[in-house]
């Protein structure tokens, strides 16, 4: 140890940062975590957490419209952009700082600069000083993807859009994957007119067709314009801060803010890892091994970076078994089967395990239950929305393989599920559980 100034040393402090550090240090090793930006990461600063706030603060424009019908006397209701903007930022920097104690309680030296590699065991700050570890774990995240076209530099990303000044009348969003899904749904509620430009035929790919088709039909019955198969030619800033988009064989579309939400990717470019001998693959990512070792033995990669998957949680667990596996003496390996997932679109969607044509092509045939149903408080409300749950089953085994779910609340109602897939609970388990009346989650142990 004495040969080096820390026995880990950290870049970013994002989730899988955060987690590697505090739990190494607990072990008892001395680790700095090197941050250019804010403690906290994507999912903190400018992802999850405040998107999360924003869809609560979304939805309530359903809701009051729904009480209505549930007897309240609601007024006419204004929505505020700036009231909810800012005490969004508010909890944000609240979480920020509780990151911050965090670390400091474990004895975690922060150092608020940007930090590259310089060799297998040294990293160059910002500030001047070289430093030296036994080990060095890269867990810089990832950046939002931009496409590049003629004045494609007018349109924003989600690095952007929690602090806009005022809330834009007319909102396109390019992409439609998660952030595309979410950011719809939300300008949508808050009373912006939205169009969402797709380059594809297909809204989240990856998740079950039926569940993606039915948020799709959802959203166009809302009000949201999807374009498909189109791509953008340019995009003209008029004097008033109108954007005029031009995309191919289409009419041009006006409006006050362009979202790229077009997929992010791994955060390495001049990092110096090549100083280090670390390799990364053709889309920019951290080549790791199930231990998440990089190509330099002393040199380490979790989270987004390696673009496993780019989910927070899995994000965590890979810090943790980094920091287990080389400080606690507790080799642990990520299992990457049956990670659960959600869109907060408006329903929100939520999965686990196969969808219905991931299970097909393994196994050739398989079981499939639905339940296609309107929620309860939907029936009252006038709302003509229906919820879909499915279950995808083995045909041998009756093993759930898959449940893939969109309706209110799917994604709290999916969680426990998940403990079942992960579990690897048969069908039959499902349906001996005795129904919680009513509720919109017993539909999963109703299906037949
Ligand atoms: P996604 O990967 O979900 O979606 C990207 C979308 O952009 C796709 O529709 C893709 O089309 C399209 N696209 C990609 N490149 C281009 C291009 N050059 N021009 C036009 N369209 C393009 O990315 P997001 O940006 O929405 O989110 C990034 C990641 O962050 C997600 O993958 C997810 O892992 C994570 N995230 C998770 C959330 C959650 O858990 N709820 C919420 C937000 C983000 P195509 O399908 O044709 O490739």
């Amino acid at each position: 140890m004495a040969d080096f100034d820390y026995d880990l040393f950290v870049i970013g402090a994002g989730s899988g940062g955060v987690r590697a550090s505090r739990v190494s240090a607990a072990y008892g090793a001395k680790v700095a975590v090197a941050e250019e930006y804010r403690v906290g990461g994507t999912c903190v600063i400018r992802g999850c957490v405040p998107k999360k706030l924003l869809v609560y603060g979304a939805h309530f424009a359903e809701d009051l419209a729904d009480a209505r019908r549930f007897g309240w006397q609601v007024p006419e209701c204004a929505f505020d952009w700036a009231t909810l903007r800012d005490h969004v930022m508010a909890e944000v920097d609240r979480i920020e700082t509780v990151y911050g104690q965090t670390l400091e309680n474990n004895k975690v030296e922060v150092i608020r600069e940007r930090a590259t590699v310089t060799g297998p065991h040294s990293v160059a700050l910002s500030g001047g000083r070289t430093v030296t570890a036994k080990h060095i774990l890269i867990a810089t995240g990832a950046t939002p993807m931009v496409p590049t076209f003629p004045g494609s530099e007018h349109g924003i990303t989600s690095n952007e859009v929690f602090g806009l000044p005022a809330l834009p009348k007319r909102v396109v969003i390019a992409g439609g994957g998660y952030i595309a899904n979410e950011f719809a749904g939300i300008f949508h509620e808050f009373g912006c007119r939205v169009t969402v430009v797709n380059r594809g035929d297909t809204i989240l790919r990856g998740y079950d067709a039926q569940i993606r088709d039915r948020l799709l039909q959802i959203s166009m019955s809302k009000g949201i314009d999807f374009r498909f198969n189109c791509t953008f030619e340019s995009v003209e800033k008029r004097d008033d801060g109108t954007l005029v988009i031009r995309t191919a064989g289409d009419d041009p579309i006006e409006a006050d803010m362009l979202l790229f939400a077009t997929g992010r990717k791994p955060l390495t470019e001049g990092l110096g890892l090549e100083t280090a001998g670390v390799v990364i693959d053709g889309n920019g990512a951290i080549k790791v091994d199930a231990d998440n070792r990089t190509t330099c033995d002393s040199v380490y990669a979790v989270g987004d970076v390696t673009n496993r998957i780019q989910l927070t949680p899995v994000a965590i667990r890979e810090g943790q078994a980094f920091a287990d596996t080389v400080f606690g003496n507790k080799p642990r390996r990520v299992d990457y089967n049956n990670v659960p997932a959600a869109v907060f679109s408006h329903p929100p969607m939520a999965g686990v395990g196969l969808t219905e044509s991931q299970a097909r092509e393994r196994l050739g045939s398989v079981k499939v239950f639905t339940s296609d149903f309107r929620a309860m408080k939907n029936v009252l409300a006038g709302r003509n929305e229906r919820a879909l749950y499915k279950m995808v089953v083995h045909p041998e085994t009756d093993v759930v393989l898959g449940i893939h779910m969109i309706g209110p609340e799917a994604p709290e109602i999916l969680q426990a599920a998940a403990v079942a897939v992960k579990a690897g609970l048969t069908k039959q388990a499902f349906d001996d559980t005795v129904a919680l009346h009513p509720s919109m989650a017993e539909e999963l142990v109703l299906m037949r």
